[in-house]
């Protein structure tokens, strides 16, 4: 597929078919915006963007963002959203992931700093590992296994987040990080094995929620909507250095089947399996700086959520 007819090119978002990518594009399109959606639908799929393509200001470009880009125009911002993001991805393509998060962002970087636009990079949680400080605030530096099974996401976010920085402190790279905390809702995939999809499956087939290790440790779910909503504000904004998009209501993993397994009305069991390695033990976003530097902060509870993700699940296999 190649670009369509876009004179006057505002966003171009990396990774724009994937789970969060996909919604970013909603809302910059809802919003009047034109949009280059660059995806090699590694982990993504283009049925997430089908529905903007037969409308104005939308192009889908089918690449590699390690291979650089070849886009003309005027460019806003890029959003670089490309890259593995559940662990069965990352763990699954180890040396993809590490060059995305180093290739693929110094093309974005370069593309960016060509063509004067904002990058917004969208690095993650996983950053600070097993945290030693709870909730985590961004001064926060981390604690991450450098060898570990998951060290080919968290330091390739570390790296982005190294040469973004450098390229800002350098050469005056105009850069928002965004520090992703545990996301979920519509165009997560049925079998992307995070716990949010794998849960809301099981829940509506009534098969047993699997949960790993006891399910004492926590995440804090934020709303694909709220998320997305984060982000755009944040890539509007002048903020430097890196800020925390959360939700910060935290719960353990067994709480999360409980809610699922009730809003859903299943009559699923709960199935123990072993504790994936270097599955960090608790986490959630200090947003202090979201919510007084952009006025941001997230509004969609779990429950309400769950709903609505449940519904999509739903609505695929009804679909199918
Ligand atoms: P996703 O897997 O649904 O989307 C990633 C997209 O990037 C996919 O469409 C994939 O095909 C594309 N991609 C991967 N490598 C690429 C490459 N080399 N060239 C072009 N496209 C490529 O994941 P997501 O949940 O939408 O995550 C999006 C971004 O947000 C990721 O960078 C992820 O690290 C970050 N993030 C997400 C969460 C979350 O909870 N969803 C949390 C923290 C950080
Ligand atoms: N998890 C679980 N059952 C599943 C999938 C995940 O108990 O079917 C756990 C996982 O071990 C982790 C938490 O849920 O402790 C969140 O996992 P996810 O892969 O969604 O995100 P991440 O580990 O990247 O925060």
């Amino acid at each position: 597929m190649t670009p369509g007819s876009i004179d006057a090119v505002r966003s171009v978002v990396a990774g724009g078919a994937g789970f969060l990518g996909s919604h970013i594009c909603d809302l910059l399109i809802a919003r009047g915006d034109s949009v280059v959606c660059v995806d090699n639908l590694s982990t993504g799929s283009f049925d997430n963007v089908a529905h903007l393509e037969s409308g104005a200001g939308f192009a889908f470009i089918h690449a590699d963002i390690c291979d650089g880009f070849a886009i003309d125009g005027v460019i806003d911002t890029v959003y670089n959203m490309a890259s593995p993001a559940s662990p069965k991805d990352y763990l699954r393509m180890p040396i993809a992931t590490l060059d995305v998060g180093s290739t693929g962002t110094r093309n974005c970087i370069d593309l960016a700093l060509r063509t004067d636009a904002t990058l917004l990079m969208a690095s993650t949680s996983e950053v600070y590992g097993e945290p030693l400080v709870h909730p985590q605030p961004e001064s926060y530096w981390g604690n991450v296994n450098p060898i570990g099974v998951r060290s080919v996401y968290d330091e390739a976010k570390r790296f982005s987040e190294a040469m973004v920085s450098a390229f800002a402190r350098e050469r005056g790279l105009n850069a928002r990080l965004a520090r992703i905390f545990n996301t979920y809702g519509p165009r997560m995939g049925a079998d992307d094995g995070r716990v949010v999809s794998n849960f809301v499956v099981q829940a509506l087939r009534h098969e047993p929620l699997t949960l790993y290790g006891d399910g004492s440790q926590t995440r804090s779910f934020c709303y694909v909507d709220d998320l997305v909503g984060g982000l755009v504000v944040l890539a509007d904004s002048t903020l430097e250095g890196p800020t925390n998009i959360g939700n910060p209501n935290e719960i353990t993993i067994r709480e999360l089947a409980q809610t699922v397994i009730e809003v859903t009305g299943s009559t699923s069991s709960l199935a123990f399996e072993s504790l994936p390695s270097d599955d960090p033990s608790r986490r959630r976003p200090d947003i202090t700086r979201a919510k007084t530097e952009l006025g941001w902060s997230p509004t969609c509870g779990l429950v309400d959520g769950i709903k609505r993700t449940a519904a999509y699940f739903e609505g695929l296999t009804t679909a199918a």
